[in-house]
C-alpha cells in the first residue's frame, strides 16, 4: 500500500515475497528483489540510483513509484551498564522504544510492535498507557535497520553486534500479525539480517489464534508470558488468560512446535511479583503444570515504575524459586534487570502513547498518582510530541 504521505510504496518493511511481486509487476526478473533486499538491508543503501547493479531504466522506475522510508529517532540515551535505548517517532504521531542489550557473547535488540497495548497486564508500565496503533512493518524492522547502524560506529571492530531479536517491547506481537510476520522474515532472510530463527523470538502474552496462524509462515522462535502456575491467578495478572486458559495456550504451543520439524523449546517467562506468584507452593505448581512440556523457564523479577502496586521479591527469593525449579530438572535463567537507569528493563517501555482506549486516564484516577511521581516518568514527562 502506498505511504499517504508521499503515496509512493515503502520498500524498506516488504518481505521478499511482496518485493517479487512488485518485480513481477514491473515485468522484472525474481532476483532484482533478492538484489533490492541486499541494498536496503545489508548495505544499508536509501537512494535507487547508488544501487548499480540494477538497471537504469529500473532504478528510475523504482524512483518514481517507490521509496525507502525509515521512522525518525526522537532520542538515544545510554544506562550505566551499556544499555541503549531509542525512542523511535511513529506514523500515528506517538512514539515507541527499542531497547539495546549488550552481553558478552551476544547483543540483544528488543523491539516494539504496538505504539502501546490492547491489553492490560496487571504488571505492565506499557499497557497501563493504553493502545494508539499497530506499527507497520517497515516501522518494526526500522528500527533493527537504526540499531544496527548506530552500533556499527559504536562498535566499529565487531562484525556483528546485534546477534539477538527478541519482540518484548511495547504491544503485543500477535495482534498485528501480518505486520510482525513481514518483519519476521526479514530479520531471518539471508538477503536482509540473516539472523538464526533460534535467536529471533516473538513474545506473545497468549494470543492462542495467532500461535495457530504463526504455524506454516515463521519458524522464528516462541516465547510465552506465563507468569502464573493456574488459570485463577493467571486471570487476575494477564486478564486475555479469561479467553485463552492455560491448557488452550500449552496444545497452541505444542502445534507450533511440531510444525517445525526440528526439535524447539517454548521459552516460558514468568515475571516474580513478591507475595503474589513467587512462593514456593507457586513454584512447585509450576513444576506440575510444565511436566513433559518443552520449554525453558525464564524468571523475571519484577521492574517497578510508579503506582504499579507490586514489589520485586529480594535475591534469596529469585534464587529459591529457581532452585525449586532446577530440582524437578527443569532449565532455569534468570533475567537479569538491565538499563533500569534510563527506564529500559523489561515491562518499563512506555514511549508516548495517544491513548485511544483512555485506559491511561483511569489508571492515573486510579492509582492517584502524585505529579511529582509522573514527573518522575522520564520519557513521558519529556515534552516530545
Ligand atoms: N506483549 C508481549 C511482549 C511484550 S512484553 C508479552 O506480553 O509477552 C515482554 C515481556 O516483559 C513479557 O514477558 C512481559 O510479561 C514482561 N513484563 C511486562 N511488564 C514487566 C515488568 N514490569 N517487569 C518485568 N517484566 C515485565
Ligand atoms: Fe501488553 Fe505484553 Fe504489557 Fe501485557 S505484558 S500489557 S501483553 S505489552
Amino acid at each position: 500500500m502506498p505511504d499517504p504521505r508521499t503515496s509512493k510504496i515503502n520498500l524498506l518493511g516488504l518481505s521478499k515475497w511482496k518485493l517479487e511481486e512488485i518485480m513481477a509487476r514491473l515485468g522484472e526478473k525474481p532476483y532484482r528483489a533478492d538484489q533490492i533486499l541486499k541494498w536496503i538491508h545489508q548495505r544499508d543503501h536509501s537512494d535507487f540510483e547508488t544501487m548499480t547493479d540494477l538497471s537504469k531504466s529500473l532504478r528510475s522506475r523504482l524512483g518514481e513509484t517507490a521509496e525507502i522510508h525509515e521512522p525518525e529517532v526522537i532520542m538515544a540515551k545510554v544506562s550505566g551498564d551499556g544499555t541503549r535505548k531509542w525512542l523511535i517517532k511513529t506514523l500515528s504521531g506517538s512514539s515507541v522504544e527499542t531497547v539495546f542489550i549488550p552481553e558478552d557473547t551476544r547483543g540483544t535488540l528488543c523491539v516494539s510492535t504496538q505504539v502501546g497495548c490492547m491489553l492490560d497486564c496487571s504488571f505492565c508500565a506499557t499497557g497501563k498507557q493504553g493502545f494508539d496503533a499497530n506499527l507497520k512493518s517497515w516501522e518494526i524492522i526500522g528500527q533493527l535497520r537504526i540499531a544496527r547502524r548506530e552500533l556499527a560506529k559504536i562498535y566499529p571492530e565487531r562484525e556483528r553486534v546485534i546477534t539477538n531479536v527478541v519482540m518484548m517491547g511495547m504491544g503485543e506481537p500477535l495482534f498485528n500479525f501480518a505486520s510482525v510476520m513481514d518483519a519476521l522474515d526479514l530479520m531471518m532472510h539471508d538477503m536482509a539480517y540473516g539472523l538464526s530463527k533460534r535467536r529471533v523470538t516473538l513474545s506473545t502474552s497468549g494470543v492462542v489464534p495467532g500461535i495457530y496462524k504463526m504455524a506454516g509462515k515463521t519458524d522464528a522462535s516462541l516465547a510465552i508470558s506465563l507468569h502464573a502456575p493456574n488459570d485463577e491467578l493467571r486471570n487476575q495478572l494477564v486478564p486475555i488468560n479469561r479467553k485463552y486458559p492455560i491448557n488452550d495456550l500449552l496444545d497452541a504451543c505444542r502445534h507450533y512446535l511440531s510444525t517445525l520439524g526440528e526439535k524447539r523449546n517454548i521459552t516460558v517467562e514468568y515475571i516474580l511479583l513478591a507475595g503474589i506468584n513467587d512462593q514456593p507452593e507457586h513454584a512447585m505448581e509450576l513444576a506440575r503444570l510444565l511436566r513433559g512440556f518443552p520449554c525453558k523457564i525464564n524468571l523475571i523479577p519484577f521492574n517497578p515504575f510508579p503506582g504499579s502496586g507490586y514489589k520485586r521479591p529480594s535475591n534469596i527469593s529469585v534464587k529459591g524459586f529457581q532452585r525449586r525449579l532446577i530440582e524437578k530438572e527443569f532449565s532455569v535463567t534468570v533475567r537479569t534487570t538491565r538499563g533500569e537507569d534510563i527506564q529500559a528493563a523489561c515491562g518499563q517501555l512506555v514511549g508516548e502513547v495517544k491513548d485511544k482506549t483512555r485506559r491511561s486516564e483511569r489508571y492515573i484516577l486510579r492509582q492517584k498518582l502524585s505529579k511529582k511521581e509522573l514527573e518522575q516518568r522520564p520519557i513521558v514527562s519529556a515534552g516530545y510530541s
